[in-house]
């Protein structure tokens, strides 16, 4: 399995997009780029998903842009097509409501979202599990992922196996983590 990357316009400008976008961003690190995650959640669609989908793929690149970098939809449906930006806006959580409410609401659309977009979402959680396993995230943030990724995972059941089954081991990977953090303390 495994999609090369496409070699479109379009592609190489929703990368750029979002280096742009998310410039001055960081990960939990407070060093790494902001930007190295959609780059990344695409190579895993890619990789993992053998995504071959390019309006998928942009919105991989793009999901975090309208959220956190102050988008609007008609930036995107207007540079990327209304495709990408229905995409984009189904990966959305509603920014104007406190971050726990923000959560809550997502995980309660995660079984009404597209088969497209649940795979995106997985791949998006896949690679923020990944970023835990590394060692970033506080001990709660820890706790709270591994009790929303089981939840998600039930919520895209079905949506694409292989992402499935990868995230599946990062999650149990992150709970033996959370044990060990919590047999030291
Ligand atoms: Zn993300």
């Amino acid at each position: 399995m495994g999609a090369q990357a496409p070699h479109s316009d379009r592609y190489s400008r929703a990368v750029v997009y979002a280096c742009r976008k998310h410039e001055g961003h960081t990960r939990d690190d407070n060093k790494t780029p902001y930007a190295v995650h959609p780059v990344r959640v695409c190579e895993h669609l890619r990789r993992i998903a053998g995504e071959e989908d390019e309006n998928v793929l942009c919105a991989a690149l793009l999901h975090d842009t309208i959220e956190d970098a102050a988008v609007t939809f008609d930036n995107i449906a207007s540079n990327f097509g209304g495709d990408v930006a229905a995409l984009v806006s189904e990966l959305t959580n509603d920014n104007r409501l406190p971050k726990a409410r923000r959560r809550s609401e997502m995980m309660e659309k995660l079984t009404k979202l597209s088969p497209r977009a649940k795979r995106v979402k997985l791949a998006d959680r896949l690679d923020n599990v990944l970023d835990l396993l590394n060692g970033m995230g506080t001990p709660e943030k820890h706790v709270r992922y591994a009790d929303e990724t089981a939840r998600l995972l039930t919520a895209c059941a079905g949506a694409c196996k292989p992402l499935e089954d990868t995230l599946k081991d990062a999650l149990e990977k992150l709970r033996q983590m959370n044990a060990q953090m919590f047999d030291r303390s």
